[in-house]
């Protein structure tokens, strides 16, 4: 084992929430830790234009990401490309394993580890990933280019990837499992309305049929839940979009979580059922889930986790005197 590192407060996730959090955090003096994993930047990272972020009218997911390190490191956190592979919450101090093997100890902790798209778990899905399958039109539209593709799912996600798809593909059909949406009735309108979009409803996904020289994506085959009648669709491209599932495998048993898997808050605040662990973002948010919502509970989970150590460093000086 290696030493083990004390810090004050150590925030798990580099998304808006995590790198938030590391601002406030630091401008306190903490001299917060980031744990950012191997892919910094979370979700925005893999958008192309964001235009609802205050104060920038357009800017690249990617671009506006680095913008929010560089801002948390200039005062004064610091970030590290570790990823977390245990956390103890029942022990004071908390202790944080990386799976690089570092060993951390912290008085508080911002989890920030935000949610990641949900996949079906079909078999040929999982062949097809990356060769044809994606979670991800604004990574992958653009390789659809006068292409016919499909998508799955009938929320706010599944009609706005599909809305996106329309600037490249020759013709976008959404296959969804009932017969109405649930997306924003303006988003509906527009798809509806769309002359390259379709919809088949009262269908899922049953097997994605493709090629293995060269590896890639030709059809699908589609089941009716209402009659079990199985048909065939050409396609190129099959994209997944039945919503999100929040990053919280690490604090399982460990921290409160509602039945969908996200973390427990205490109404109107970021404080979990732990004193001292906080939760801040996607993690805990199944319904806003905008970048500046994270960034709002990251600087509220950061003004809290200041609270909780000054009230442990008055109860320490206390038992001292
Ligand atoms: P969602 O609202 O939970 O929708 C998921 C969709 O996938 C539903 O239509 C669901 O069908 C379908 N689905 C789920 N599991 C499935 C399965 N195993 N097989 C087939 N279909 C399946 O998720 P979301 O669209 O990602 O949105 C999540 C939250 O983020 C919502 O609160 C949403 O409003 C918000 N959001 C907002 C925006 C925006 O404001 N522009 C954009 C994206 C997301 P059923 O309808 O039958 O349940």
């Amino acid at each position: 084992m290696s030493d083990v590192q004390h810090e004050s407060v150590i925030i798990i996730g580099a998304g808006p929430a995590g790198y938030t959090a590391g601002v406030y955090a630091a401008r306190a003096m903490r001299k917060p830790l980031i744990l950012a994993g191997y892919q910094p930047g979370g979700q925005l990272t893999i958008t192309t234009e964001v235009e609802n972020w205050p104060g920038e009218k357009e800017i690249q997911g990617p671009d506006l990401m680095v913008k929010m390190r560089e801002h948390a490191e200039a005062m004064g956190a610091r970030v590290e490309e570790e990823q977390v592979a245990n956390v103890d919450l029942q022990t004071r101090p908390f202790k944080v394993v990386t799976d690089s093997d570092r060993h951390f100890t912290a008085d508080a902790i911002i989890i920030a580890t935000g949610a990641q798209a949900k996949w079906l778990g079909l078999p040929t899905e999982e062949r097809f990933k990356g060769f044809g399958v994606s979670a991800c039109a604004t990574c992958d539209g653009f390789f659809y280019r006068e292409k016919e593709v499909i998508v799955i799912g009938g929320g706010n996600t599944a009609v706005e990837e599909a809305l996106y798809l329309t600037n490249f593909a020759s013709k976008v059909t959404l296959v969804h499992r009932r017969d109405s949406l649930r997306c924003e009735k303006i988003l509906e309108d527009r798809f509806m309305k769309h002359p390259k979009t379709e919809v088949i409803w009262d269908t899922v996904l049953d097997e994605v049929v493709g090629t293995d020289m060269p590896l890639g994506v030709t059809g699908a085959k589609l089941k009716n839940v209402k009659t079990g009648e199985v048909s065939d669709i050409n396609t190129h491209g099959v994209f997944i979009a039945i919503g999100h599932a929040p990053s919280t495998e690490l604090f399982k048993g460990q921290v409160e979580m509602r039945d969908s898997g996200y973390i427990n808050t205490k109404p109107g605040t970021v404080s979990t059922n732990i004193p001292g662990v906080f939760a801040a973002g996607d993690v805990t948010d199944e319904h806003y889930r905008q970048a500046v919502t994270a960034a709002g509970m990251g600087c509220m989970a950061a003004l809290e986790t200041d609270r909780y150590l000054a009230t442990l460093e008055d109860s320490l000086s206390n038992a001292a005197e």
